[in-house]
């Protein structure tokens, strides 16, 4: 990582941590896997390391990025999920061919094949966004309440009263923003 990079927003819902590579998309967006290098960074750190990543791995990745983004915003303000968004979804899954396996420490990786290909790992994060698009694991889609933010998050809070899709980032924006609103400034 250069010191120009921006870091990455690690969330505990591995396809809107993959959303949230790109932020502030109504503000001044911010381009979290700008190169093929910073996407291999980004899959290491969520236990999908890769052996290699071309240009071409990285528009892919944008491109399921980019759908699941639009699925997830539809159906977090309840519209119907566009059929081409969710057809590219399914088409990663489909390539992806990764393998669970059991871990000595008892958890769960994933076997992305020799080598450990992109496809594989995109795959995992397809397969991600259909669990929580499907309804599979308990939470609902909502939409960050910052304006300039509005990324899709998983609330998995018990109330569903989540707001912010980030309460170090965005959440915590909108408190000092608030509180300068009650100082007058
Ligand atoms: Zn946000």
């Amino acid at each position: 990582m250069t010191a120009r990079d921006p870091e990455f927003r690690l969330g505990s819902v591995l396809a809107t941590t993959f959303t949230g590579t790109l932020t502030e998309r109504f503000g001044a967006p911010v381009e979290r896997i700008p190169t093929p290098a910073r996407l291999a960074d980004w899959l290491r750190e969520v236990d999908l390391a890769v052996d290699a990543c071309s240009p071409a791995d990285l528009a892919a990745a944008v491109e399921l990025r980019e759908a699941i983004h639009i699925a997830a915003s539809a159906q977090a303000v309840g519209q119907p999920r566009p059929r081409d968004a969710v057809e590219v979804i399914n088409g990663f899954s489909a390539r992806g061919g990764a393998v669970a396996v059991l871990a000595e420490d008892g958890h769960r990786r994933w076997f992305l094949g020799q080598p450990a290909t992109v496809a594989a790992a995109l795959g995992v994060v397809a397969a991600d966004a259909i669990e929580i698009l499907a309804g599979v694991r308990p939470g609902t889609l909502a939409l960050c309440a910052s304006p300039t933010c509005r990324a899709g998050f998983f609330d998995t809070s018990r109330g569903r009263t989540r707001r912010w899709c980030d309460m170090n980032t965005c959440g915590n924006h909108e408190k000092k923003a608030r509180l300068r609103a009650q100082r007058g400034e």
